[in-house]
């Protein structure tokens, strides 16, 4: 009698043992069903989530000064790339400034597009596009606000730095923000991030991009291409990834001041 009931209750304490051991081991997550579950489910929220390593690029909508989503909608930011096709503008230290400018715009564009920023390039290649056709994209399109990016070159090649150039420091026909405003906010922002020496913000008549745009124009000038230093950090990723970086954040409270 006893060997046959110990036959019977053996087995059946073992399977409320393991059943016990099991929910207790659910519930420590030493059995982690529910991360096993939603990691292979919800894989698109997970590369959601993969702005947040970018410094700067944060999810948290309430707290970063550059993130207002309000603020950006039904806005258009024009970039534009400086140069293209057969003008390379500066050609100096193994670098020439159409391709570097173009990498740039690529990055402020993707950094823009993910704060649910509507955007527009006067280039997307290497091509030539006249300096009518940069403004009047911006004009015909209404746009918000346009950014021109360059590299500087000077002869004497100890030149070095950052600057923002402007047309006006009246408003112009469409933006509350003008020109001289906008572009001390993109010289700031810039030279923050850049570490880059400040040359501060340079009124220019002479450009078309700036002068017929109808909207708020800068044209950051980021480095110069003549100088070594300058030329080194242009060629680099990271400074790239930190010039795209400053222009966004520039750009942003620039949107901000807008409304
Ligand atoms: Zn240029």
């Amino acid at each position: 009698m006893f060997t046959r009931k110990r036959k019977f209750y053996t087995p059946f304490l073992s399977v409320i043992l393991i059943l016990v051991l099991f929910v207790v081991m659910s519930s420590s997550n030493i059995i982690n069903i529910h991360r096993t579950t939603s990691s292979s489910t919800n894989s698109p929220s997970a590369s959601y989530q993969r702005p947040n390593t970018n410094p700067g690029i944060s999810v948290s909508r309430g707290t970063d000064p550059y993130e207002n989503r309000q603020a950006f909608k039904n806005k258009l930011v024009v970039i534009d790339p400086g140069h293209g096709g057969d003008d390379s503008g500066a050609d100096a230290n193994g670098l020439l400034e159409k391709d570097i400018v173009l990498d740039i715009s690529f990055r402020l564009n993707t950094i823009l597009q993910r704060s649910g920023i509507s955007t527009y390039l006067t280039r997307t290649e290497d091509k030539f596009i006249g300096i009518n056709d940069r403004f009047r994209a911006a004009n015909s399109k209404n746009a918000s606000i346009i950014i021109s990016i360059h590299c500087d070159w000077f002869d004497d090649t100890s030149h070095n730095g950052t600057s923002t150039l402007y047309y006006t420091s009246s408003n112009k026909q469409t933006g509350k923000l003008n020109d001289k405003e906008y572009a001390q906010i993109i010289q700031d922002e810039l030279v923050k991030i850049l570490g880059t020496s400040n040359r501060g913000i340079l009124r220019r008549t002479d450009l078309g991009v700036l002068k017929y745009s109808k909207m708020p124009s800068a044209l950051a000038e980021l480095g110069f291409l003549s100088n070594k230093h300058d030329a080194e950090l242009l060629a680099s990723d990271s400074f790239r990834q930190k010039a795209a970086l400053g222009l966004s954040r520039g750009i942003k409270k620039a949107l901000i001041n807008l409304e």
